[in-house]
């Protein structure tokens, strides 16, 4: 049987420019019996208040990078955003701790990108899963998005419990409000709300045993000069087309000269997260993954 939980957090506004979260949480906070179910309580709060205000992703560096053991626990460690990843750790976790005090996580953001409806996923955990595969099963739409991330530890707010997810709307320029991703990801929120209290009722009983995923292999950056500077664009064939197979031969990039730089690889990989905004200064042009179906 899965595991029951007893405390779920929605959060939002880790990157306070991306409103999605920043407003679903302004709305559940005037009315909290829009997430309010049965057998379990439901945490909902702004992760960075500071970022929010001023709409920006952070302050002094990415808070949805800054939750790994070593940083946590780290004393040293004393800019906005490493304190802040405390606090909300003392507040969810501790992270890695057997009792934390909260079960599952989900945290809410949108990308430039054109990845409409996505769940990303850095953790293997049984529960993860089984809600991903019900939210995928009620919202077709929903591409399931296996990160194995860019820092050492998992590093997501999410990671601070066991169980969790962020999911990735777009495409929505920063700053930017988009009523139909807001509804969109408000009505994913219900879903898993709603599942929640089935399972805790154990009013459903299915398991799922596989499910479709993307699957990260790498992030390939912009070609660069040997200053750092970006000489090629993303190739207007796969700009917003995220979710796109690539054959050898395709066109990934085109210079400032318009001359075409192609994808030369044996493999079919899917391209993500095309041009988004804030992964120019991580130096990635995209994620490329593979399409699969897993076990779960
Ligand atoms: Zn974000």
């Amino acid at each position: 049987m899965t595991k029951k939980i007893k405390r779920l957090a929605i959060t939002g506004g880790t990157h306070g420019n991306e409103l999605t979260g920043v407003y679903l949480i302004n709305k559940f906070k005037n009315d909290p019996n829009l997430v309010k179910r049965e057998g379990f309580e439901t945490i909902i709060m702004h992760n960075n208040l500071k970022a929010i205000k001023k709409c920006t992703r952070y302050i002094d560096k990415d808070l949805n990078r800054t939750f790994t053991i070593e940083g946590l626990n780290d004393p040293n460690r004393s800019s906005y955003e490493d304190v802040l990843a405390k606090v909300i750790n003392a507040k969810l976790g501790p992270k890695g701790a057997k009792d934390r005090n909260c079960d599952f996580i989900v945290d809410l953001h949108s990308t430039t990108s054109n990845m409409g409806l996505s769940i990303v996923i850095d953790n293997d955990s049984k529960l993860t899963w089984q809600v991903a595969a019900y939210l995928k099963e009620m919202e077709p739409r929903v591409n399931i998005f296996r990160w194995l991330g860019d820092t050492e530890d998992a590093s997501f707010v999410n990671s601070i419990s066991e169980d969790g997810f962020a999911i990735e709307v777009g495409a929505i320029p920063q700053g930017v409000l988009r009523a139909d991703l807001f509804f969109d990801t408000e009505k994913l929120l219900h879903y898993m709300l709603d599942y929640f209290e089935k399972l805790n009722n154990e009013k459903f009983k299915k398991i799922y045993t596989s499910i479709e995923i993307y699957d990260h292999i790498e992030l390939l950056d912009y070609p660069r000069d040997k200053n750092g500077d970006i000489t090629a664009m993303v190739h207007p064939n796969l700009q917003d087309n995220d979710y796109t197979k690539l054959s050898n031969g395709d066109p990934l990039f085109i210079t400032l000269d318009g001359e075409v730089i192609k994808y030369d690889r044996s493999e079919e990989l899917y391209a993500l997260f095309i041009n988004e905004a804030a992964y120019y200064e991580k130096g990635f042009a995209m994620c490329l993954a593979e399409k699969k179906v897993i076990p779960i």
